[in-house]
């Protein structure tokens, strides 16, 4: 396996003559707590399996649309040290003291509300970026998607799982360029279904991959399913995404609508993902 010489970026397929290799790339970035193998390293793809400018430019600017979905529920697990406070969400405020200590205030309306730490706070506006607490669970819940990058960021963190797990030269096939034009380019349409754990259940933040959870299908679909941020989120790698319709019929028969969805989408139903909080004042 070492023989190998990494000289080829996944995402941009160019050799590193043109494009010189990047460190490593994290599958899930810092801000977002980097997800750990059985020996407590961190789950990275190697040195020369990406280069410098995609890994500086266009991955970087997907994973900072992952940090921001992901800012409230990352900051309530205690992940991610880029952030402090929390201001950019309407209806909800979050702040870690100098002792590390969570202050959350979210307003479920109807009306303005005055929070001791963080002064007055408005409703909910209807939107995306609507927080709403549930006192008798102890959650937050956001809502996932709404941003024109979503899907490319899932897929990304898909296609290095798939990378590490595969290995680097399963990865430069030409079967996945539709993979590498719809992250990169903005070339197509392609889905990600996510779910979240069924209600009632504990809703922690945690990231989990298993080498298991990269199936090569009969059907020549290449599935990856993982957990990331606390959310199970199910990619057809395949160049026409062909297992999504049965999967999505397996889900509903087992679940009903409820705690599942798919991006991008124009059905107009929101999916809101549920946080546990364990420390709050
Ligand atoms: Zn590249």
């Amino acid at each position: 396996m070492s023989a190998i010489a990494l000289d080829r970026c996944i995402w941009c397929v160019r050799t590193h003559d043109e494009s010189p290799p990047s460190k490593a790339e994290h599958i899930i970035g810092s801000a977002l707590g980097y997800p750990r193998d059985a020996s407590g390293q961190a789950f990275a793809l190697r040195s020369g399996e990406v280069c410098t400018d995609c890994n500086n430019n266009r991955l970087a600017r997907l994973d900072r649309v992952l940090g921001d979905k992901f800012d409230l529920p990352r900051m309530v697990a205690g992940v991610g040290d880029d952030l402090k406070l929390l201001r950019s969400r309407w209806n909800a405020r979050a702040m870690r003291d100098e002792t590390g200590r969570l202050h959350l205030a979210v307003n479920n309306g109807p009306g303005l509300f005055d929070f001791e730490v963080f002064g007055t706070i408005p409703p909910p506006r209807g939107d995306g970026r609507d927080v709403y607490f549930d006192r008798a669970a102890n959650t937050v819940e956001v809502a996932l998607g709404g941003s024109p990058l979503f899907s490319h960021a899932v897929h990304k963190m898909a296609f290095e799982i798939f990378t590490v797990i595969a290995g680097w030269e399963a990865a430069l096939s030409p079967r996945l360029d539709a993979v590498r034009g719809f992250v990169m380019h903005d070339d197509g349409v392609r889905e990600v279904i996510v779910a979240s754990p069924p209600a009632g259940e504990e809703h922690p933040y945690e990231h989990r991959i298993a080498d298991n959870m990269v199936l090569h299908a009969d059907d020549g679909s290449v599935r990856v399913a993982f957990l990331a941020c606390g959310v199970f989120f199910f990619v057809d790698l395949s160049e026409d995404q062909r297992a999504l319709d049965e999967v999505k019929r397996n889900i509903r028969e087992q679940r009903g609508d409820e705690n599942w969805h798919w991006f991008p989408n124009t059905a107009g139903r929101a999916f809101r993902a549920r946080f546990s909080i364990h420390a709050t004042t």
